[in-house]
């Protein structure tokens, strides 16, 4: 069926919604779009407070997460703790064999500290590509980005057309939210969260890319630290 938009190519029914209110945005995601929304969950604080939301909304909506082979433990010790918590299901994604194994035998373990372009190669294929794949099939997506994580991310919408991947609409629920407030929510429902935001590391992506940040430093400062804030996306959010 085609979709029904307004008179700004928004979706129909979006300029009814508070985009300030997460759950006036879940709310309307999930009757706009469910069973075709996905979220996308890196077992971040942000993925975790907006499982804990969505789920009181849509129990059965759908939860995917990208394993690139190359996650802390403690990533994978917090979904087990939010799979149990909630009772979800988690949709992994894998990066292909081929791709991986091409990677690490012509150009080693650690190419991604050797330029920008080793680096894109290596989030290519163990998180774009994935991610084209978890999408397929959906309308709609879901992810925890705020405004204030980075230069990158100062122009984010908490609803937006996600170009790279057809068009399909990308709903950014905390887009407006501080670091302050995702945690106040976290511990005010004492969610399960990644044990590494106690040492230090507002942002988590790959054992070997993430390292804790000092006080006063950029949130995202701590992911491929070696290369300049401009830079700093992997390919997921374009
Ligand atoms: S974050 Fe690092 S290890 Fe992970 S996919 Fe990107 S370059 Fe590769």
């Amino acid at each position: 069926m085609a979709e029904k938009r307004n008179n700004h190519g928004y979706p129909a029914g979006w300029a009814q919604v508070d985009p300030a209110n997460v759950d006036h945005v879940l709310r309307y995601a999930v009757e706009t779009f469910h069973p075709r929304l996905t979220l996308a969950s890196s077992f971040g604080l942000e993925d975790v407070v907006l499982i804990h939301r969505l789920i009181a909304i849509c129990p059965r909506a759908p939860i995917f997460a990208l394993d690139t082979g190359r996650l802390p433990e403690a990533t994978y010790e917090c979904a087990e703790r939010i799979g149990r918590r909630y009772d979800v299901d988690i949709e992994w994604y894998f990066p292909l064999t081929e791709d991986v194994e091409q990677l690490e035998r012509t150009k080693g373990l650690y190419s991604f500290r050797e330029s920008v372009e080793n680096r894109k190669e290596c989030c290519g294929l163990r998180k774009v590509e994935p991610l084209r794949r978890a999408l397929t099939g959906h309308d709609a997506w879901i992810t925890g980005q705020r405004r204030d994580q980075s230069v990158t991310r100062q122009a984010l919408a908490v609803l937006e057309r996600d170009e790279a991947h057809n068009g399909m609409w990308k709903f950014n629920p905390l887009a407006n939210w501080s670091l302050d407030e995702v945690w106040s929510f976290v511990r005010e429902h004492k969610i399960p969260y990644n044990q590494l935001h106690d040492q230090g590391y507002p942002s988590i992506g790959c054992a070997p890319c993430t390292r804790a940040v000092q006080p006063g430093e950029d949130e995202r400062a701590g992911r491929w630290w070696w290369e300049s804030p401009e830079h700093k996306e992997c390919g997921l959010h374009r």
